[in-house]
């Protein structure tokens, strides 16, 4: 038969993003047998495209900052959806994640005093996000990929897991896997399980994600039997590349609204003053003088609007198409080269001025870009507890994109680069916790390993199924088409007949060829992770009949103040049967509930305040 390599660990973390290496480092640092997997090369994971960098309330830039504020802006950008307690524990962390980056070798743009300089993104009151330029997430991949190497980490590169299984005692024991290159089938038996795997982004048809976000993780979390939470809430980045099409859906950083690029229609309007809601209406600037004079004084002047949290302006830019005021190529305008110098562009925005001029034959400092929103990000994902990243399956934890909470219906920008750093050392921790108490050895069902093997497999023996290709382009279609950033019940129920014969469809496919890098297999191997991910997110999407941050109900266009309790709750029962349950969310303790309070002060920690900060949102 088939052979299958067997390695053994205390401690196995699938995926070397961000979070992944994050948990690694710590579970090695602690002293136990670590592994790290990943599908791609090391160094190579979704993190290192992200640009505008990692929010963090260190207080550099503006003294007023501190963790009540970030917690509170959080929550807020959410739309209160967020596991609270994430929420806090994030606000709190951060600063010491980034510090601890720094120690290890990171080098962040620095103020004129030598401290790490904070820019500006939606939904942050004060500028908060530590960055590299506009290639934060390659400085932050690079600096826990040298941690890792010093500390003599186990890394398996290219290595794709398709299935998590369970022994007797009902905990997670092993992963099984295959090696791209080859071909060959691998299975990691451990006594703690780290699941980092990311995004689900290529479900979509234009996305910001990379090839490696095709839901992986929570596919593999949801078949052992852990809980999902809130999978409707999907974020649409409002600014992604629309043209060459070719390109369409490539992430234009939210750096170049921060940094003062400006949204207009075709009519030249600065249309984002005509969508502030009125739960940002106070601290929202109404005229384009007071926007503008922000850049240089935040005390004394209220944020522009085209910083408005995420899903906010993906609506507003949506509405701006749909009326018929777009650009030549269905988005809108996004201007920094009428407001700053040339100078300044290139040396803030060093990558969007490559990527537009290489992809798009546009001069950023010269035209402006025409964007649109893209799917990117999201919020939902496997049910954790906040202090340990545990799933509610013993031996398996999750951190990153791939775990839900954090970021209630809505993630604000900046808060995924150190979500990745707080929790993922908070998975670490705990995955190595458990492991040391674990009982006896893992157990491993060899025959159940192999089934996963010969369904892996089942595509190469059939003679004329269907090309993996055509069923991935067809769910893409679907998606966008019916499970986009506008949703209705009706299309929604489409949506559902729709993924039931794409599921039928995928259980028929055909690939060709050897196994070595075979991306039509891979692809193959890849579609009942998408499928599930994208019934989850279509699901949950039916039953929140309300509309709430990234989750946008043509026909339930406002928010629901009973649904605002509850999170969305799926997973396969012990029969497979799909089952979906509201149930409350964690409940806020007082003094934290205080924050949100009519009149509370934005910086919220009385010390650190100067007056005026209060004053301006009250
Ligand atoms: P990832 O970095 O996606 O890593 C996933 C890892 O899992 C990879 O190593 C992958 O190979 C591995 N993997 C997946 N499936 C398997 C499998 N089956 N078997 C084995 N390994 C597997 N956020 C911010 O906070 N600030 C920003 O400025 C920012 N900019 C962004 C810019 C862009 C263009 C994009 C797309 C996103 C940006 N984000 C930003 C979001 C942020 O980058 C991601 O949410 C975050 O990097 C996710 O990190 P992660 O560690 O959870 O997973």
């Amino acid at each position: 038969g088939e052979t299958l390599e067997l390695h053994d660990f205390d401690v196995v973390v699938i995926g070397a993003g961000g979070a992944g290496l994050r948990a690694a480092v710590e579970a090695k640092q602690r002293g136990l047998r670590t592994a790290l997997v990943c599908k791609s090369l090391l160094g190579k994971a979704h993190t290192v495209m992200a640009e505008g960098g990692a929010a963090a309330a260190m207080g550099n830039v503006w003294p007023e900052d501190n963790w009540q504020v970030h917690f509170r802006d959080t929550m807020r950008g959410g739309k209160m959806l967020n596991n609270w307690r994430m929420a806090q524990l994030h606000a709190q962390e951060s600063p010491d994640r980034i510090y601890e980056l720094e120690r290890w070798g990171a080098l962040f743009d620095r103020t004129k005093d030598g401290r790490i300089l904070q820019r500006d993104f939606g939904g942050h009151r004060y500028a908060r996000l530590a960055h590299v330029g506009d290639r934060t997430g390659l400085e932050l991949i690079r600096t826990l990929q040298q941690r890792a190497v010093a500390l003599g980490l186990e890394v398996f590169m290219e290595c794709k897991v398709l299935r998590l299984l369970k022994d007797s005692t009902g905990q997670v024991s092993a992963a099984v896997g295959y090696w791209r290159p080859t071909g060959g089938f691998v299975a990691f038996t451990a006594k703690a399980f780290v699941l980092a795997t990311g995004g689900v982004g290529k479900a979509w048809k234009y996305t910001s994600n990379s090839w490696e976000s095709t839901g992986d993780g929570h596919a593999m979390a949801l078949w052992a039997g852990a809980d999902m939470i809130d999978m409707e809430c999907v974020q649409f980045h409002p600014t992604g590349m629309v043209w060459p099409l070719s390109v369409r859906g490539i992430l234009v950083t939210e750096g170049v609204r921060g940094d003062g690029g400006v949204l207009r229609n075709s009519e030249g309007r600065r249309f984002m003053f005509d969508y502030i809601p009125a739960m940002f209406a106070a601290e929202t600037a109404d005229t384009e003088a007071e926007a503008d004079r922000w850049y240089d004084d935040h005390i004394n002047n209220r944020r522009p609007p085209e910083l408005l949290p995420r899903d906010e302006v993906a609506r507003s830019i949506n509405a701006e198409v749909k009326a018929g005021r777009g650009s030549p190529h269905g988005g809108v305008f996004l201007d920094i080269a009428s407001r700053r110098s040339a100078d300044y562009i290139r040396r803030r925005l060093p990558s969007m001025y490559h990527q537009f001029k290489e992809l798009a034959g546009v001069d950023i400092t010269q035209e402006p870009m025409e964007v649109g929103p893209t799917c990117h990000y999201i919020m939902g994902g496997v049910r954790v507890d906040a202090d340990t990243a545990a799933t509610t399956v013993p031996g398996l934890f999750a951190a990153g994109e791939v775990a839900g909470g954090m970021h209630g219906s809505n993630r604000l920008g900046g808060n995924s680069l150190s979500d990745l750093l707080v929790f993922g050392r908070r998975a670490g921790m705990a995955a190595a916790d458990f492991a040391e108490g674990r009982v006896g050895q893992p157990g491993f069902d060899e025959a159940e390993a192999r089934q996963v093997v010969a369904d892996a497999l089942a595509p190469f023996s059939r003679e004329d199924g269907e090309n993996p290709y055509e069923v991935h382009h067809a769910l893409q279609e679907t998606m966008q088409s019916l499970v986009g950033i506008i949703r209705t019940e009706s299309e929604l129920r489409q949506a559902l007949d729709e993924l039931a014969t794409l599921e039928e469809r995928a259980s028929h496919v055909a690939v060709r060829g050897g196994r070595a890098y075979n991306p039509g297999w891979n692809l193959a191997t890849d579609l009942p992770s998408m499928l599930a991910v994208s019934q989850l997110v279509t699901r949950g999407a039916i039953e929140r009949r309300e509309s709430r941050g990234g989750h946008t109900r043509d026909d339930y266009p406002k928010a629901d103040p009973e649904l605002g309790k509850v999170n969305m709750v799926q997973r396969l029962d012990e029969r497979g049967q799909w089952v979906l349950t509201p149930e409350p969310l964690p409940q806020m303790p007082p003094e934290l509930a205080a924050l949100f309070d009519e009149g509370a002060p934005a910086s919220a920690n009385g010390a650190a305040t100067d007056g005026k900060a209060g004053a301006a949102t009250a």
